[in-house]
C-alpha cells in the first residue's frame, strides 16, 4: 500500500470516528420555507431482525426509543412472514418491488444464470450495486415517479432522486469492523439531506434508512451473542436520533415511520460447505463459490473482509465474454450456490444437453444416484442436510426429509394461484402434521396462500407451501434446494408504524 493510501485510508477512518458516533444528537434544522410534503414517509431497515431476541431486549427495557417512538401509539403486524429464500437481497428486491423472488429474478444474494452462464455474487464490493441491473419491475421510487424517493445505504436504490453510497466512509468503517459506525454514518445523512433542502426548498416524500449491521454481527457471532445484542441496543440509539431529530424540526407528528427487518437469524452451528459436499463426498465436478470453503467466524476480521468481499467470480458478466464462460461451463455438470450455509441452490446440466434446458424431476432424481437409489436418497445420507426441495416442472415441488416425502402442486382457479400439500410417503417432512391448523390443510384442498401462511405461522416452516413452488418459478432457483436441519425456518417479519395523526 502506497503512503498516499495509507494517508487517504486513515483519514478516512478518522472521519468515520469522529462523524459516526452515536452519542450526539443530530443538528440541521429545516428552513421554514422547506417544502415538506403532506405525509412523509420514513422507512428504517434494520437488516437481519431476529424476533425472539428482540422482543426479549424490548421486555428488559433495553431498546427504550423503539418502545417510545414506535410501539407505543403504533401498529404492529405481529404474524408477518418473510419471503423465501430469507436473504437479504432477495427480501430487499421484494421489499422494493412487492413482487417475491421467483417473480423478479433476484432469489439470492447470489445466482447462477443458466442462459446467460454467469454467477453473480452481490457480496462482492465489485458487484453489491450492480442488483438494480438484474431485475426489471419497478421500485417504490419508480412507481411514484412525481416524489422525491432518497435512500441512504442500500444499494437498491434504482428511481431514488437521492442515493447515499459513501464507499469511502461507510466501506472503511465496514472494513475494519466498525459495525456500530457503519449504523450511526446512515443516520448522519439526514443532516446532509437538511443542507440540501435548505439549499433547494424541497424535503423528501419518502426516505428509506437502511441499517446492515445487525445481520453483519449475527452471521460472524451469532444471534445467540452478546454482541448481536449490543448492536441491536446500539441500533435503538440510532432509532432515538432519528425521532428526535424529527421532533425538534416538528416534523413527528406529521410522519409515517415504518420499521421494518427483511428476516430473522437462525443460529446454525454447522451449515453445509457445498462445494466439498459435492466435489469430495459425491464425486461431482462442480462450479462453486470461492467462498464456501471459508469460515467466516474463524477468520480475522480484515481476512474475512477481503475473501468474502473483494474477490469477483472469475465467470461473473462483467469478468469474461460469452463465448469464454461457454468454455468454462461446457464440462461443468453442476453449479451450486451457497445461500449463507443453511440453504443451497444446485444448478444441473443433463448428459449432453446445453445449459439452457432445466431438467425433469426423473432426471434430477437419477443424477447421480447409487443403483435403484434416488439423488434425493444420497443427498440426505449427508448428516448436514436435512432438507431436500426438488422442481418437478413449473407447478410442482418435491420435499424430502430424512423420514419422508410430500409434494406441493400449484393450480389456478380464475388466475390465482392455489396450492395443496400431499404426503407420498413416510413422515410429514415439514412436520405440519404434528400442529392442528396447519394438519387440516395438509392432503386437502388446494388452499389459497394466504390460507397456508395463516394455518402455518406457528410452525418451523412458516409459509412455505405457496413461496416454495413461486421460488422455483424463475430459472435462478435452480433444480435443487438443499437446507441444514432445523436451519430453514425463514423467521418472522416484524413491522411497525406509527400512526398518522
Ligand atoms: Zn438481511
Amino acid at each position: 500500500m502506497t503512503t498516499v493510501r495509507r494517508i487517504g485510508l486513515l483519514a478516512a477512518v478518522m472521519a468515520t470516528l469522529a462523524s459516526g458516533c452515536a452519542c450526539r444528537d443530530l443538528t440541521g434544522r429545516l428552513a421554514a420555507d422547506v417544502h415538506v410534503p403532506e405525509r412523509p414517509v420514513l422507512m428504517i431497515f434494520c437488516d437481519g431482525v431476529q424476533k425472539a431476541r428482540f422482543d426479549q431486549l424490548l421486555q428488559a427495557g433495553r431498546l427504550p426509543n423503539i418502545r417510545r417512538y414506535l410501539l407505543n401509539g403504533g401498529v404492529e403486524v405481529r404474524r408477518a412472514t418473510t419471503i423465501m429464500p430469507s436473504i437479504t437481497y432477495a427480501v430487499t428486491a421484494t421489499l422494493l418491488t412487492g413482487r417475491t423472488p421467483g417473480h423478479h429474478g433476484i432469489v439470492d444474494n447470489a445466482y447462477f444464470d443458466r442462459h446467460k452462464l454467469t454467477y453473480r455474487d452481490f457480496e462482492s464490493v465489485h458487484n453489491y450495486t450492480h442488483v438494480v441491473d438484474d431485475f426489471q419491475d419497478r421500485t417504490l421510487y419508480e412507481m411514484a415517479p412525481d416524489r422525491y424517493g432518497a435512500s441512504i445505504l442500500l444499494p437498491n436504490d434504482r428511481g431514488a432522486r437521492r442515493s447515499f453510497n459513501n464507499v469511502m466512509k461507510v466501506g472503511a468503517a465496514w472494513f475494519l469492523g466498525l459495525m456500530s459506525a457503519v449504523d450511526s454514518l446512515t443516520t448522519l445523512r439526514m443532516e446532509q439531506l437538511v443542507r440540501e433542502a435548505n439549499r433547494c426548498g424541497r424535503w423528501p416524500d419518502f426516505i428509506l434508512a437502511y441499517y446492515p449491521s445487525a445481520d453483519d454481527v449475527a452471521h460472524r457471532c451469532g444471534a445467540d451473542s452478546e454482541a448481536y445484542g449490543d448492536i441491536l441496543i446500539h441500533h435503538d440509539l440510532e432509532v432515538g436520533r432519528l425521532m428526535r431529530f424529527l421532533e425538534k424540526n416538528g416534523l413527528l407528528e406529521k410522519y409515517a415511520v415504518v420499521w421494518v427487518t427483511d428476516h430473522g437469524h437462525t443460529v446454525c452451528r454447522r451449515g453445509i460447505q457445498a462445494g466439498r459436499l459435492f466435489r469430495e463426498h459425491l464425486g461431482i465436478a462442480c462450479v462453486d463459490s470461492q467462498y464456501d470453503e471459508d469460515d467466516s467466524r474463524d477468520a480475522g476480521r480484515i481476512e474475512y473482509f477481503l475473501r468474502l468481499r473483494y474477490i469477483m467470480t472469475p465467470y461473473d458478466r462483467d469478468t469474461r465474454r460469452y463465448a469464454d464462460r461457454v468454455c468454462f461451463f461446457r464440462d461443468k455438470r453442476c453449479v451450486v450456490v451457497p445461500g449463507g450455509k443453511r440453504k443451497i441452490s444446485v444448478h444441473l446440466r443433463i448428459g449432453q444437453d446445453d445449459w439452457s434446458k432445466r431438467p425433469t424431476y426423473e432426471q434430477i432424481q437419477s443424477f447421480h444416484a447409487p443403483a435403484g437409489g434416488r439423488f434425493s436418497d444420497r443427498l440426505l445420507a449427508e448428516e448436514s442436510i436435512g432438507l431436500v426441495m426438488i422442481r418437478d416442472g413449473s407447478d410442482a415441488v418435491h420435499v424430502f426429509g430424512k423420514d419422508g416425502h410430500g409434494t406441493i402442486s400449484r393450480t389456478r382457479s380464475n388466475g390465482r394461484p392455489a396450492y395443496a400439500y400431499r404426503i407420498v410417503e413416510g413422515a410429514d417432512p415439514l412436520h405440519y402434521v404434528d400442529h392442528s391448523p396447519a394438519a387440516r390443510l395438509v392432503g386437502s384442498g388446494p388452499h389459497s396462500g394466504q390460507a397456508w401462511q395463516e394455518a402455518t405461522y406457528e410452525t418451523f416452516y412458516p409459509d412455505v407451501i405457496g413461496q416454495t413452488v413461486e421460488m422455483f418459478e424463475h430459472f435462478r432457483t435452480g433444480d435443487v434446494g438443499l437446507a441444514a436441519p432445523g436451519s430453514t425456518r425463514p423467521g418472522s417479519w416484524t413491522s411497525f408504524r406509527r400512526s398518522c395523526p
